[in-house]
């Protein structure tokens, strides 16, 4: 939507074509329906909470910042307002309001719109003139129907895998691939992790706020953050954990040598304190509740569901009476409480992934111009590029950027642009 009305605002003749029977169903769900638009802390917080091709997005980011989505949107009608966290959402709290100054700003600009239509191949002869042998020419798209739909330049902006019920099946892979693209090794982003402990399945549904996780892949730390899990029925998820799914090695979970990597999960129940400090916390409870048994003691320190598999993983009799635990394995709970230990399995599924890591290699896009280096004429925007950026309005920002920047140069590139005829664009 934003390539499109960017190059119609530059006077093309535009066709956007969507698969869905209407537009933007995938960002009617982003932010829990509030669609976290962007995040408003700038330039190096942009490029720090990209997990990867940081560099590819220097020019995207520069001719379409977080500032000048904000600008865009509050001029087509939809006030914004800053969160915690410098995250940008509608004023009005609703992902539609969003889309409905996209719609309105794609009517005003003259985009054809076709719904229910989708594309089913790139259609492309070969380049004449002084460009390598065997360099395709974009002409146009072929529609499910058989149509042929013709176009001198064609922005594929497909999405990645994530929640294919919203219409991001991968088909714009399949379509690089055709025009002689490479597409990186692709996986769930931003997902729950599966837990190999059965414990985790007991306590589905219990939310924790205020954890530290710290995950490592064959001992090395790779993620280490603070915020709250949730238990579900395979594992944990949570905002805490979508976060940390991001760091973990990319591709299918196998390590440079092709054997799978041993990844480990140690949740921190009580960051605040350090050992010291709940040791003491602990002798403090327990003189309290002197006399009670262990399992009936540890009200204060812990949310009650989690109390029994708490004291299960410490091997202590829930009969034993406080005062008679002794101070080694006093502090050995202590230390279970800080280093609670999960094994992680995998993550789920593209049905749970906010977004899909991979996708098609910037290496073959001109980051200046987001146009193919194998095909003339192609270009690419969003998540269907090797992308990802971590939870906070960055993965927006992400296909704002590149789709600006396709829709500017799929224009540019026309000399017919300076002497007034039209480029089309699909
Ligand atoms: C639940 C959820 C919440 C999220 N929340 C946020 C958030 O708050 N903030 C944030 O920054 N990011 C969020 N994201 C990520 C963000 O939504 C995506 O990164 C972003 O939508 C990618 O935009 P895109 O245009 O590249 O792809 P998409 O939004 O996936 O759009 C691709 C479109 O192409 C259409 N299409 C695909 N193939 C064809 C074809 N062959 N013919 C015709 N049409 C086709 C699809 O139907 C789809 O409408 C969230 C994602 C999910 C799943």
């Amino acid at each position: 939507m934003m390539a499109a009305a960017t190059a119609a605002a530059l006077g093309a003749r535009v066709t956007l074509i969507e698969k869905n029977e209407k537009l933007g169903k995938k960002l009617f769900l982003t932010g829990k329906g509030r669609c976290n638009v962007t995040n408003a802390a700038g330039r190096e917080a942009f490029f720090a909470n990209l997990c990867v091709n940081g560099k590819f997005l220097y020019s995207a980011f520069s001719d379409f910042d977080c500032q000048a989505i904000e600008d865009f949107l509050t001029r087509a009608g939809c006030p914004l307002k800053t969160e915690r966290g410098d995250r940008v959402f509608p004023r009005s709290d609703h992902s539609s309001d969003v889309i409905a100054a996209f719609s309105r700003e794609l009517a005003a600009r003259g985009v054809e719109v076709f719904l229910k239509t989708r594309v089913s191949k790139l259609l492309w002869k070969e380049s004449a003139g002084a460009e390598p042998a065997g360099q395709k020419q974009i002409t146009g798209v072929v529609l499910s129907d058989g149509r042929n739909l013709e176009a001198s330049a064609v922005i594929l902006c497909t999405g990645g895998l994530s929640y294919p019920s919203t219409g991001s099946t991968g088909d714009g892979y399949a379509f690089a691939a055709e025009a002689g693209h490479s597409v990186t090794a692709l996986s769930p982003g931003l997902v729950p992790l599966r837990i190999r402990e059965s414990w985790c399945a007991e306590l589905m549904g219990l939310s924790l706020r205020n954890v530290e996780a710290c995950l490592r892949e064959d001992g090395r730390e790779v993620f280490r953050g603070f915020g709250e899990l949730l238990f579900t029925h395979f594992g944990v998820s949570g905002p805490l954990i979508l976060s940390a799914s991001s760091r973990l090695g990319r591709g299918d979970g196998t390590g440079k040598k092709g054997r799978k990597t041993e990844k480990t999960l140690s949740i921190d129940l009580k960051p605040a304190l350090d050992m010291e400090q709940l040791d003491r916390r602990l002798l403090r409870d327990f003189g309290e509740n002197s006399g009670r048994q262990f399992k009936n003691a540890l009200g204060d320190l812990l949310p009650a569901r989690l109390i029994p598999v708490m004291v299960r993983l410490s091997g202590i009799d829930p009969q034993t009476r406080v005062n008679e635990i002794t101070r080694q394995t006093r502090r050995a709970f202590a230390d279970l409480v800080k280093h609670l230990p999960l094994t992680v399995e995998g993550t789920a599924g593209y049905e749970e992934a906010v977004i899909t890591r991979g996708g098609v290699s910037v290496r073959e896009v001109n980051p200046s111009t987001m146009e193919s280096k194998k095909a003339k004429g192609l270009y690419f925007a969003g998540e269907v590029l090797d992308l990802d950026a971590m939870t906070g309005g960055f993965n927006l920002q992400i296909a704002w950027s590149t789709g600006h920047l396709a829709g500017q140069s799929s224009v540019s590139r026309f000399s017919g642009k300076q002497n007034g005829s039209k480029g089309e664009i699909k």
